[in-house]
């Protein structure tokens, strides 16, 4: 009979590469805790040991929640004040009592914990007070935190500098909180390569394979694992060869690394002299010396919806000035670009009171924003105080109808016309779009009249052109952005932007792939912006094209009927080059 403690045999197991890199560590499986409809345990024992079980649980999420206020009262006062609510919502006597009388009648704590904290989210949902409405989130995730400590004993389960994390999906939350305890890499279960997650692994150069499936039943809580992050493999429990194969690859990975720090800071040219612009995407403050290092030339994308992550709240003006302020101090001189708030969809979780059946269909984006407008008037008023002390940029993001564009700007002209009459006058900050939809692109042409600029987000215009999920494994592997339909949209938004004399740019991830660069730079676009570890290469790769040639494989490329034949024109053009080069 086999030993089922015994290590399993060395195994693969394939998924997407989402982020290159190669990781080893422990496996450290995460389940989501608790879900709508999931089956509650029943009780353990008898009422007083579960009503022992219920105080225990309460008391170790409590002294978590007093651990970490601590270190938030120096940082975020709204990160503070959000911890006191949830050290009130865990403390709460009434809650309480209600938890230990339905134990009383014989119910597991878990079952007692969902039954009352879903009774109070349902009297929230019901209050006309907006403030109440709001508390939900809290609730909800200090029903997670009693949830995971009655199951494992803590309110998270642990991660540290050894994990990897294998899960379902992981969210930007838990990423940036992963990132500061030294995660070293992801396996998820479902998920795209353009999905949220995948994109932040990416930008923090962590190590991702997802899409893999059953990877949460195959791998086994403190299993060795390497994770190949560009092959789109996962080695369990490897045999010493493998181990010391890895290692190597890892070893040359961090030596090409550091090369890629030493480089020269000056403008990139094609070799015919076209001036392209290489930028770097960012989620928080901490990325911005590495993109620096790595030779970015500006900050193309500021995610600024990404400042949410740790505080799962909006922030006060205030508080944004010190984010933004402290991404203009790392930045230095270089010019920034901060996007408004992009909610919805995959992205961060703000307390929504709403279920959406179809979120990429539904408030996202200027969507969210213009349903609460006070938002987007904070955070332009915020952006205007930091503008005061250095020059910034600010685009608005998915917006796709002339509506939207319009009530937009308005509400900008408002925030300005405000900031004149506290300060007297009023700094400049361009105002631009990301081009994001089939409508914005086709539309590109009357919008460009209004803005000072152009993003290509070809994250999402891969998504709603092709009606690709970026987030659904089951369809992650036919997302192609340079699907001909893609590029099409993609040149007549560059048409658009130079008629009207304004620059266009693309921040999609496609900017970031070896493969796609060569037809950007044929469409006409004036700069990319890309995760900081793509830099090295797409600067070197500029370096070596020549524009004129692109533009005749860009028209090519737009005239095929399929994104396998647009791969086989960029192979060929590659090749030709290379021989060009070598002759
Ligand atoms: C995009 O859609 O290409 C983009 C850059 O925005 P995000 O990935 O944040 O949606
Ligand atoms: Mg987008």
């Amino acid at each position: 009979m086999t030993d089922p403690k015994a290590p399993s045999s060395e195994h693969l197991l394939r998924g997407l590469p989402a982020s290159a890199g190669i990781a080893i560590g422990r496996a450290v499986i995460v389940h989501p805790l608790w879900w709508e409809g999931a089956p509650v345990p029943p009780p353990r024992g008898d009422v007083d040991s579960e009503t022992e079980r219920f105080r225990h649980a309460q008391q170790v999420v409590a002294e978590e929640l007093d651990n970490i206020a601590e270190r938030a009262r120096r940082e975020s006062p709204t990160l503070s004040s959000i911890l006191e609510a949830h050290q009130m919502i865990v403390t709460d006597p009434v809650l309480s009592a209600d938890i230990i009388d339905r134990i009383s009648s014989g119910v597991s704590s878990e079952a007692a914990v969902v039954h009352e904290f879903e009774r109070q989210r349902r009297t929230l949902l019901a209050s006309t007070n907006s403030m109440f409405r709001d508390r939900v989130s809290d609730l909800d995730h200090m029903k997670e935190q009693m949830l995971s400590a009655l199951r494992t004993g803590v309110p998270q389960v642990r991660r540290d500098g050894e994990s990897i994390v294998v899960a379902d999906t992981v969210s930007p939350h838990d990423m940036l909180a992963d990132r500061q305890l030294g995660v070293r890499g992801y396996v998820m279960q479902s998920g795209g390569i353009d999905a949220h997650s995948s994109i932040i692994a990416r930008d923090f150069g962590v190590p991702a394979v997802v899409s893999v499936a059953h990877s949460m039943t195959r791998i086994h809580d403190g299993d060795l694992l390497i994770i190949d992050g560009s092959a789109g493999v996962v080695i369990c429990n490897p045999g010493a060869s493998t181990l010391e194969h890895y290692q190597r690859q890892q070893d040359d990975e961090r030596q090409q690394r550091l090369l890629q720090e030493d480089v020269d800071h000056t403008p990139i040219h094609s070799l015919d002299g076209v001036r392209i612009t290489i930028e770097a995407n960012i989620d928080v403050p901490e990325q911005v010396p590495v993109a620096l290092r790595l030779g970015a030339e500006g900050l193309g994308l500021v995610r600024s919806e990404m400042m949410i992550a740790s505080i799962n709240e909006i922030p006060s003006i205030d508080e944004q000035v010190r984010w933004y302020g402290q991404i203009c101090q790392n930045a230095g001189e270089l010019p920034i670009t901060i996007r408004a708030f992009d909610f919805g969809g995959d992205k961060i979780d703000v307390g929504q009171t709403y279920v959406e059946d179809n979120p990429a269909l539904g408030l996202r984006g200027i969507r969210f924003l213009l349903s609460q407008p006070d938002i987007l008037r904070d955070q332009f008023t915020a952006l205007l105080m930091v503008a005061r002390e250095r020059p910034i940029r600010c685009m608005l993001p998915m917006i796709t109808t002339q509506q939207e564009l319009d009530r937009a700007l308005e509400i900008i002209a408002a925030c300005r016309a405000a900031h004149t009459e506290a300060h007297g006058d009023c700094p400049d900050v361009p105002i631009g779009i990301m081009i994001e939809t089939p409508a914005a692109a086709l539309s590109a042409e009357s919008f460009a009249s209004q803005v000072d600029f152009f993003s290509i987000g070809t994250n999402d215009l891969t998504q709603y052109t092709l009606a690709i999920d970026r987030t659904n494994d089951l369809v992650a592997g036919i997302s192609d952005g340079l699907h001909p339909s893609v590029l099409k949209l993609i040149s007549m938004t560059v048409s658009a932007a130079r008629s009207a004399g304004i620059p266009v740019t693309v921040c999609g991830e496609m900017a970031g792939q070896s493969a796609a660069i060569d037809v950007l730079v044929g469409l006409g676009v004036s700069g990319v912006s890309v995760s900081s570890f793509a830099l090295h290469d797409v600067r070197r790769r500029v370096r070596e094209l020549d524009a004129e040639s692109c533009q005749r494989l860009a028209d090519i490329s737009i005239r095929s009927r399929t994104a396998a034949e647009v791969r086989s024109h960029i192979d060929a053009f590659r090749s030709s080059s290379t021989k060009g080069a070598s002759s």
